[in-house]
């Protein structure tokens, strides 16, 4: 830590070199700082997008997000428990851009032509589309400090994401649980930085560049097209995406993380070891980001392994005393068992994570269990 004074109210302060930018913390002012020649550059397009929810609001929003979710949401408030809710105000760059795509591929034929060769099926095809984004890129080093926040994207197109970029419009408008009680988007909330906006959340500092933010946003929005290019056809020969950089601005964004722990009231409870379970919430206009179920499918497998493990001991013991039959059925409850503990041991391996909103409820695409993987 350094002591600077600030070039706009002069006040004196500690300041972290290892940041990209320096805020005052007593006037809000953002400002570049050269090491080497001691020279202070105010930095202008610096924005927040306040955080309009308090601990308790977050809390009370969680549990109506799984009762949401719940078959039964009077049980909720019993089987339930928050166990933390902890808010960010993160800087990410936000950029605004156009991608124009051009694309040729092979798409097979419907019918098959006979007797002209293997590559004779398919046909040639070419396309191009162009689309415009406000790209968020985090502008902190460690893009995994907050839960969830690696994998925002959620594109409408079935791709694999593995960016960790956004577009902060689509971003930042999904997973209400309810309708939100202002029409203005995120980004046109938007104020001139000042600490006030955050409204309690701690702020934390700018450590990317914008060079880096842009070449990171290009690269991401490059892999997105490739990816929807890939659609069109079976066979993707070629695809060239130009990105055209129209301007940057600098934005922080509010964030909840909860953590929660499901302890079933029903017979489940003498099976199920309650996991800590996490939601991620922007603080904006109250969207559910991202959100992981309590019971997932490697929860139910495994009670199905312990379940069927008792009774093929059971059925073992009545073969046992009473009739030798029951030992094939003992065996055949005894290799169920085996394979539930064996698929829930695999699958616990890898984190769970379920997408945001109500249809999480129902995840088990091939997508989503491969996005898991990535996660690692
Ligand atoms: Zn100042």
């Amino acid at each position: 830590m350094h002591e600077l004074a600030c070039p706009t109210c002069g006040t004196s302060a500690q300041y972290d070199f290892k940041n990209y930018l320096m805020i005052c913390p007593f006037c809000s002012e953002t400002f570049k700082h050269n090491v080497e020649t001691g020279e202070k550059d105010p930095y202008l397009d610096h924005y927040i997008i306040p955080n309009t929810m308090a601990p308790k609001a977050v809390r009370d929003m969680t549990l109506e997000w799984l009762k949401r979710l719940h078959h039964n949401p009077k049980m909720v408030d019993k089987e339930y428990v928050v166990a933390s809710v902890e808010g960010l105000s993160l800087p990410f760059w936000a950029i605004s851009l156009e991608a124009h795509t051009h694309w040729t591929g092979l798409a097979q034929r419907r019918t098959r032509i006979q007797d002209h060769g293997i590559g004779s099926d398919f046909l040639n095809e070419s396309g191009k589309f162009r689309r415009t984004y406000r790209w968020g890129v985090n502008a902190r080093h460690n893009i995994c400090e907050l839960w969830g926040i690696a994998r925002m994207h959620e594109p409408k197109e079935k791709v694999l994401v593995n960016w960790d970029g956004f577009p902060l419009d689509s971003t930042f408008s999904r997973g209400h649980i309810e309708k939100p009680q202002t029409d203005r988007s995120a980004y046109d909330a938007k104020e001139s930085f000042e600490f006030k906006f955050a409204n309690g959340l701690p702020i934390s500092g700018i450590q990317v560049d914008e060079e880096t933010a842009i070449r990171r946003a290009s690269q991401h929005v490059d892999h997105y097209h490739h990816q929807i290019a890939g659609l069109y056809v079976d066979f993707l020969v070629d695809c060239r995406t130009e990105v055209e950089i129209a301007g940057i601005q600098l934005i922080h964004l509010p964030f909840w993380h909860v953590t929660y722990y499901y302890r079933p009231q029903t017979a489940l409870r003498h099976f199920y070891k309650p996991a800590v379970k996490h939601v991620l919430i922007e603080g904006y206009s109250s969207g559910v980001l991202h959100g992981e179920l309590a019971l997932t499918r490697t929860d139910k497998v495994g009670v199905n392994a312990i379940v069927t493990g008792v009774a093929a001991v059971f059925l073992f013991l009545l073969g046992a005393i009473w009739h030798p039959a029951f030992f094939l059925v003992a065996i055949f409850s005894g290799v169920i068992s085996a394979a539930s503990l064996y698929m829930s041991a695999v699958k616990s391996k890898v984190p769970q994570m379920a997408h945001s909103a109500v249809d999480s409820a129902t995840d088990s695409g091939g997508i989503l269990e491969a996005r898991r993987v990535e996660i690692v």
